[in-house]
């Protein structure tokens, strides 16, 4: 791989492992962390980084984004990245997110062991050391337990030019907090008629800081605790002590959590205070979210594509998950360039689509077979087929590399017989200008097969062409001396008739049909594209035909193409396109 390009944010690590700033941490245990520690790192990494996804939802390309940017920065500082589910939600949150999203991280390349042990984590996990620290910030009047209706909390927030106005219930004494903050854990108070919340400052310019909930009562089950809390952790204040109680040395975020860092680092430096943390605490760094023109990027709005059957699932293959991704064929190394290539930058980016469609042409175009296959069929009939090679049932056989720049790959076998299946599109009774391929009167060559001189087409009773017929112009074999002496503007692909395997093909274009669907606030629904997937029925050449799911393979003339994971079998093929030679929608 080429020397990757700096930014910031490799920048402030080199920074830190120059100055050694995480060289001092203490492994194996901080006082009051045992849920984790008891297992903790004893690595020598000085580079820590996360992954910390909510299972609410499936991976999507924004996410790729974070993914390869923390993994990569750890695998190039040789340190560790850990996959840290970020579970403190319970009624959104699922067993089956938690799989997918293992299962797509190490789809992508990406492994969470390093020095020998696994670095995969649960939020949920610390339940208690939260719980006991939330315990510790009461005792230190750094917290207290606010009985104001949500509605109530709102107002007294304030705003940017408003400062906000203390809660009644803002000067309790740490005895009747913490009185009141069991209860809350005991389950005495229904849920939402109270929270904690920090204790900071109502008039703090950062409206993040005006004592921010920490704690909400909440009975539901969770995924990994089960029945055994009713109070749950805010995001807020889950998130930072997550970080510390796993050593992140580098908390690298999106930039909409710019305004919480000073809460993140207030609530580290009370706890280290308290001894419940040790120095040096993690810093978290934002940079801007890459974002993909054509496509959502929010859990939540691609669910309601899910639930409401827009699409067939979080894999349909027009998805920007990364299980529709795959379902869809795109690799996972043409991913992890784009999203190398996207950088990290601190302004939030779009990339436009063919981006990703480009990744995947160089990705694809030097690896995978070629092979013949036909779209839209419409017969070709050879009519002196019989007169020139002395039966009807004589084949010619033809043969093809299996890739152009790679001799060594070796060559697909197939044949020619009297009928062979073209494209609708290959013949024009009338042609228009610059049309070199079937018309009537016209030569065109076989793709490694021979020229034939179109004599006409046969109609049905409705006027619709059913069939193109044509004569056999003999000793005009690809690859016989003499082959090429007529000279043809057109070669068209074919697939023979006696041997073509009845295919359906899938194809896809974009999802929507406005570069940024959810601009403004606008209904995405509304401009789903109608036509965002189309099924045929094609053929595709002898050498396809007992081929595995998920293989891929160039089409010549039509792109790149793989085996429907889920639907193909070897007879009877599902084959979905992944993208087109060239730009551009549709062919
Ligand atoms: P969504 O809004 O889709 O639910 P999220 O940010 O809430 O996304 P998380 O599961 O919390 O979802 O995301 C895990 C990590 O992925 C976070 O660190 C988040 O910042 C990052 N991430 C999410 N979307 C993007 C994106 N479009 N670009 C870069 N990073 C992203
Ligand atoms: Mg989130
Ligand atoms: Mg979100």
């Amino acid at each position: 791989e080429a020397a990757k390009p700096s930014n910031f944010l490799r920048t402030i690590i080199e920074r830190d492992v120059a100055a050694g700033t995480y060289d001092q941490r203490p492994y194996g245990g901080t006082p009051g962390d045992a849920a984790h520690h008891a297992a903790g790192p004893t690595d020598p990494a000085r580079v820590r980084l996360r992954f910390p996804p909510e299972p609410n939802g499936y991976l999507h390309v924004g996410h790729a984004k974070s993914i390869c940017l923390n993994f990569g920065l750890a695998r190039d500082f040789g340190g560790v990245c850990h996959l840290r589910f970020d579970d403190t939600n319970p009624e959104k949150e699922d067993q089956e997110y938690v799989d997918a999203i293992e299962e797509m991280v190490k789809w992508l390349g990406w492994d969470w062991n390093a020095f020998g042990t696994s670095h995969l984590y649960f939020a949920s996990d610390y339940f208690d050391f939260m719980y006991r620290a939330a315990e510790h910030l009461i005792e230190r009047g750094l917290a207290y337990v606010d009985e104001q209706s949500a509605d109530e909390m709102r107002a007294n927030r304030g705003d940017f030019n408003t400062p906000g106005k203390d809660s009644p219930y803002r000067a309790r004494t740490p005895s009747e907090n913490l009185a009141r903050f069991r209860e809350m854990r005991d389950g005495v108070h229904a849920d939402g008629s109270m929270v904690l919340r920090a204790k900071i400052d109502m008039a703090s310019p950062n409206i993040n800081l005006r004592d921010p909930a920490i704690y909400r009562i909440r009975r539901a089950t969770h995924h990994n605790t089960g029945d055994k809390w009713c109070i749950y952790p805010m995001y807020t204040y889950a998130h930072p002590i997550e970080d510390a109680l796993e050593r992140i040395t580098h908390s690298i975020c999106t930039l909409e959590f710019e305004d919480q860092r000073p809460f993140y680092d207030w609530l580290l430096e009370r706890l280290a205070e308290g001894g419940l943390l040790s120095h040096p605490l993690p810093k978290q760094y934002e940079f801007g979210r890459l974002n993909l023109s054509y496509v959502i990027t929010s859990k939540r709005k691609l669910k309601q594509l899910v639930d409401e059957g827009h699409v067939s699932g979080w894999d349909d293959p027009r998805m920007p998950t990364l299980a529709g991704m795959r379902r869809r064929g795109y690799t996972p190394s043409a991913i992890r360039k784009m999203a190398d290539d996207s950088g990290a930058s601190k302004t939030n980016i779009w990339l436009d689509y063919s981006v990703l469609d480009i990744a995947q042409r160089d990705d694809l175009d030097p690896q995978v077979p070629r092979a013949m296959a036909v779209i839209d069929p419409l017969p070709l009939k050879l009519t002196n087929w019989k007169d020139v090679f002395g039966s009807a049932d004589h084949r010619e056989p033809c043969q093809a590399p299996v890739h152009p720049h790679h001799p060594e790959r070796g060559v697909r076998q197939f044949s020619l017989g009297p009928t062979l299946w073209i494209e609708r599109d290959d013949f024009a009774e009338v042609p228009a200008k610059g049309f070199f391929r079937l018309f009537p009167g016209n030569k065109v060559r076989l793709k490694y097969g021979v020229v034939v001189e179109c004599t006409g087409c046969e109609k049905d009773a409705s006027g619709q062409i059913t069939a193109v017929t044509a004569t056999v112009v003999p000793d005009t074999k690809s690859g016989t001396p003499g082959a090429d002496a007529i000279k043809v503007k057109g070669v068209i692909t074919w697939v023979a008739a006696h041997e073509a395997v009845a295919t359906e093909l899938r194809l896809f274009d974009r999802l929507f049909t406005e570069p940024q669907p959810d601009a403004g606030g606008r209904d995405y629904l509304s401009v789903l594209n109608p036509n965002s997937k189309r099924v045929v029925q094609g053929y595709i050449e002898p050498s396809l035909a007992d081929v595995p799911a998920e293989t891929r393979v160039q089409f010549e003339r039509h792109g790149y193409f793989i085996t429907d994971r889920m639907d193909h079998r070897a007879n009877q093929p599902v084959i979905n396109r992944i993208t087109g030679l060239k730009d551009g929608w549709s062919k």
